[in-house]
């Protein structure tokens, strides 16, 4: 049965113990509790995006470290591909930072690395901005399993940060997703200055799409110097798993990664994270362009807690 808004009000407000005993109860009926998934990411188109997310390093309109990058060639991919799986990666995420994904040769480029990715086991999430019926279909068709598309905040909150393009067409584009049978990887970014009331909202319409998403990548805004957030603290930890128990509770199945953000939480705030229904981190040198924690200190921390990774990917629907 599909949450309120008012239901998820309610679970803001409880005791904190309280709150994430319940999300663990939903988590351990669903999940093994004490597995996560691995993930892996590669920027393959880097940095000179016509939008202004007023988050990211990639915009064209902010000064950042960002260096741009065209579309990388396939091979190398692959060789970052092939790497990530021998660290036990199983779901390998394509960020490319375009608004509309290309067309004409760019794409075909884009597919030939989706095939390539695929070929080695992994399963292929892409994240290329809004895409075409046909686009969706041809992604699906050369290995493509999962499509990253994130809501990122409220919708009363949304023109705050980003004025290039507009919440609604966000939802459109999550439906052309959709309807290409495309498993949909949609999440968003805490800490950029919303108000509970606009959390809650993100979960709750993350929540509403039906069936709902494969993931959920959870971020954890990492203030970037040149952007227009670039003076935000980072969110306070509890803050971040309170809204972790919420997300597993409204979407018991989903997979709830730990996502941009990570490498800034201790230890102890990943563990609480997880006891709450977080079952995905993203290892390896970068989401993207944000760092991660050292590889060996994340391996480090899953043996200290007794927790293994999938060595399969794991179909959520099954
Ligand atoms: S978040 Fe994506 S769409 Fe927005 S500026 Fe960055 S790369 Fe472009």
């Amino acid at each position: 049965m599909s949450l309120s808004l008012a239901d998820l009000q309610y679970l803001y407000q409880l005791p904190f113990n309280d709150l994430i005993k319940q999300a663990h109860e939903v988590y351990k009926k669903h999940h093994d509790f004490n597995t996560v998934h691995l993930c892996g990411s590669l920027s393959i188109k880097t940095g000179s995006c016509p939008e202004n997310c007023a988050y990211c390093p990639q915009s064209v309109h902010y000064k950042t470290y960002v260096e741009k990058e065209s579309l990388l060639d396939p091979n190398d991919v692959l060789k970052t591909a092939v790497r990530a799986k021998a660290h036990g990666v199983t779901h390998f995420c394509l960020g490319a930072a375009w608004s509309y994904a290309p067309k004409g040769n760019a794409f075909q480029k884009v597919l030939e690395i989706v095939r390539k990715v695929h070929s080695t086991g992994l399963q292929v999430c892409c994240s290329l901005g809004s895409i075409s019926e046909e686009q969706a279909q041809a992604l699906l068709e050369a290995g493509c399993t999962t499509y990253n598309y994130n809501l990122d905040t409220s919708p009363e909150f949304y023109p705050k940060i980003i004025t290039t393009r507009t919440f609604e067409s966000r939802h459109q584009t999550l439906q052309i997703i959709r309807k290409s049978n495309l498993k949909i990887s949609c999440g968003g970014i805490l800490g950029m200055g919303e108000s509970i009331e606009d959390r809650l909202k993100l979960i709750y319409l993350i929540s509403q799409l039906s069936p709902q998403p494969e993931m959920v990548p959870l971020n954890a805004l990492v203030a970037i110097e040149g952007t227009p957030l670039g003076e935000k603290t980072f969110i306070d930890p509890l803050e971040y798993i309170r809204i972790v128990a919420i997300a597993r509770i409204a979407m018991p199945r989903t997979i709830i990664a730990m996502a941009a953000g990570r490498y800034k939480m201790s230890f102890e705030t990943q563990a609480l994270a997880f006891f709450s229904g977080a079952n995905a981190i993203y290892i390896g040198e970068r989401i993207l362009t944000t760092s991660t924690p050292d590889l060996s200190a994340d391996l480090n921390m899953l043996a200290k807690l007794g927790m293994n990774a999938y060595e399969n990917h794991i179909d959520i629907r099954q």
